[in-house]
């Protein structure tokens, strides 16, 4: 198979391209590094099967020779990124989803599109099973984000009913893993590199808002499920189990065996106060559920940091 992956160059991305060339097939990379850099792909760059292509998906989208899948992740998908690039966002989920569906249906190739939990915005139901139409606000801050992939959703169902594109949406909640941007804004990469640095660790609000958190290797290989599936989807993936932000900061604390104290600071506008998949549907569809334990994807990440961070910038504990 030929796959192209764009915003393969991403957290998300690298780690999904690095799957897909362990099972055999080519990848076209296609990204613009607007909130990513060459460091998660770099060691990619020799492989005979990996091509990289520096490209804004916005500009158009045209990949000569074969196509089998498009896997659609070009997207900013940290709330800093997305509230500092808010036009390139939604202009990524429309034009840039249109054009990735446009090479798919030029190729009769298989498309996919990454969606999000933030397409449920701030629920009312919970746990959140496909079938709940969500509760966003369409002009908040955060609407950039939801509603652009609300709109890459509607858009994708409308190629898969009128075009005859194999088109699928999977909604993926918080995912973590090694390569998030130490900078990302989003609750374990600013936990862990406080702790780290020895910094307070500022926990939003009282701390009682929930998420779920899925290790990136389990939500790769419910991509690649989803994609070899006849199925379109949207399909949740995601950890049910739920974690307060209190209790991560003091989990993330005691892993890296840090002297940080955890601070309370004010909760930014729109932030969804809980989130937990319902994941029946993967389970009945995909065989898909999360395999790896919580605390050893942490361990995982915690590493990854040590790695990365400046060394003048954390104080080494053992
Ligand atoms: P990321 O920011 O690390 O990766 C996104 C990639 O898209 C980056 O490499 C960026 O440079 C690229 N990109 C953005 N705009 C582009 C453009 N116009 N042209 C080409 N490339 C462009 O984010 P991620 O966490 O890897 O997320 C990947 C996908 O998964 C996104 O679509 C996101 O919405 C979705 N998602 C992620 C999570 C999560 O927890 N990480 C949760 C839900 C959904």
């Amino acid at each position: 198979m030929r796959a192209v992956v764009t915003g393969g160059a991403g957290f998300v991305g690298s780690h999904l391209c690095e799957r897909l060339l362990h099972a055999g097939h080519d990848v076209v990379c296609v990204d613009n590094f607007m909130t990513s850099s060459a460091d998660n792909i770099e060691h990619l760059m020799g492989e005979r099967h990996f091509r990289f292509c520096r490209w804004d998906v916005t500009q158009g989208l045209d990949v000569p020779g074969p196509v089998d899948a498009v896997l659609h992740l070009a997207s900013p998908a940290s709330p800093a990124d997305y509230l500092r690039l808010p036009l390139e966002t939604l202009r990524v989920g429309s034009a840039g989803t249109w054009h990735a569906l446009d090479l798919a249906a030029a190729k009769q190739a298989r498309f996919l599109l990454t969606s999000t939990s933030e397409s449920y915005g701030d629920p009312l139901i919970h746990p959140q099973p496909e079938d709940y139409w969500g509760h966003v606000n369409p002009v908040g801050p955060r609407s950039v984000y939801d509603e652009a992939k609300r709109f890459g959703e509607a858009l994708t169902m409308a190629y898969r009913r009128s075009r005859g594109v194999d088109a699928k949406i999977v909604r993926i909640f918080n995912t973590f893993g090694p390569r998030m941007r130490l900078d990302d804004g989003r609750a374990i990469p600013t936990f862990i590199r406080q702790a780290l640095r020895e910094e307070p660790i500022t926990v939003t609000g009282d701390g009682s808002q929930t998420r779920s958190l899925c290790y990136v290797d389990d939500v790769v290989d419910g991509l690649m499920r989803m994609l070899d599936s006849s199925h379109g989807g949207p399909v949740n993936l995601g950890n049910p189990h739920e974690v307060s932000m209190l209790e991560l900061a003091q989990w993330i604390s005691k892993l890296t065996r840090s002297g940080s104290d955890v601070t309370l600071i004010p909760r930014p506008e729109d932030d969804p106060k809980m989130r937990r998949p319902d994941i029946t549907l993967a389970r009945d569809l995909l065989g898909w559920e999360p395999t790896t334990p919580v605390e050893r994807g942490l361990c995982d990440t915690i590493t990854d940091f040590r790695r990365r961070l400046p060394f003048s910038e954390f104080a080494e504990r053992d």
